[in-house]
């Protein structure tokens, strides 16, 4: 099964005609591909992605094509059974947890590359994109600066930066993406990362859903793709402008309808990821086509009929966002 999931109409993995084409069957996967445009649009220094170690000779030549420098930092080989459970330090992991080898070990696994136009970027930026480590059940955390520069090498605005490093607590806060919500006046579909995972003009965690930084660097970055691609902005735009349910991050669903203040009528619906949670609600709201989210609890109706109830943790874990039109 594709663990990331799309709206009706939008391709399972989208192959641009042209620009970019060799990137996507390199790496057999559409996911990021906004990320390859804003390096090259100037729009973004470094990014980081995931590429099947035997996919490796065939990513760097399509890079190479464009003008963009790799440098691989090391091999993450999923391992079913990784128990971290007496790990010392575990809150300081990372929610996704990979064995790790060096580059050139004989395992099966996806290789963390750094990609950019410039080598001097590339050799600056590359050393501060390193993950928590557990060696023998001990977990080296990741410095504050070194997140912080990565974060500029990313190409983040400073104002992001320092929210997420004020905020971004998985321990104290049940849903982090409810801070930048409350912050929002009137959500804008380019500050949309709910979809980074999938297509979007941002790969962030913005301030709040209308930051104004994020989305200056999201409308160079998409009239850069829509002149470049203009199906793949399309798409883009398709999937950021829906209304989404969102439990906390990652935990998110997808709905297509109409908004009314606190209720929802829909016509279709979807779990955006299935990397981490298994979308424990998509059958209830699958049954239904229209809702009403409290802070107590998000109700489910078929017409004016009650079918299920789902009762929030806390007020924040399950807020309603629409970037619609
Ligand atoms: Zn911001």
């Amino acid at each position: 099964m594709k663990e990331i999931t799309v709206p009706d109409g939008v391709p399972n993995t989208y192959m641009p005609k042209n620009y970019l084409r060799e990137i996507v069957v390199a790496k057999e996967s559409d996911l990021t591909l906004f990320s390859y445009h804003a390096v090259l649009a100037d729009l973004k220094p470094l990014l980081d992605d995931w590429v099947p170690v035997e996919r490796m000779n065939l990513f760097e030549k399509a890079c190479k094509k464009y003008g963009l420098f790799v440098s691989k930092e090391s091999l993450f080989i999923d391992m079913p059974f990784l128990d971290t459970e007496k790990t010392i330090g575990k809150k300081y992991m990372t929610t996704t947890k990979k064995f790790c080898a060096p580059i050139g070990s004989n395992y099966l696994g996806i290789v963390h590359v750094f990609v950019s136009k410039t080598k001097k970027t590339l050799l600056d930026g590359r050393g501060f994109g390193w993950y928590p480590l557990a060696i023998n059940g001990r977990v080296i955390p990741k410095t504050r600066y070194d997140h912080y520069k990565f974060g500029e090498f990313l190409g983040y605005p400073k104002c992001c930066i320092d929210f997420f490093w004020k905020y971004n607590d998985h321990n104290k806060y049940a849903n982090t993406l409810f801070l930048p919500f409350k912050n929002t006046k009137k959500p804008n579909f380019m500050c949309n990362t709910l979809t980074k995972d999938s297509h979007s003009y941002a790969y962030h965690i913005p301030c709040s859903f209308d930051c104004k930084n994020t989305a200056n660097l999201a409308s160079m970055l998409r009239e850069f793709i829509y002149l470049k691609d203009p199906k793949y902005g399309q798409i883009i735009d398709k999937c950021t402008k829906k209304i989404f349910i969102v439990f906390k991050e990652r935990d998110i669903y997808g709905f297509e309808g109409q908004v009314n203040g606190n209720e929802l009528n829909y016509n279709n619906c979807y779990f955006l990821d299935y990397a981490l949670y298994p979308a424990k609600y998509i059958e209830l709201f699958k049954k239904g086509n229209r809702l009403k989210v409290t802070d107590e609890r998000i109700i489910i109706y078929s017409r004016s009929k009650i079918l299920s109830e789902i009762k929030k943790e806390r007020p924040e874990t399950g807020f309603m966002i629409s970037f619609g039109d």
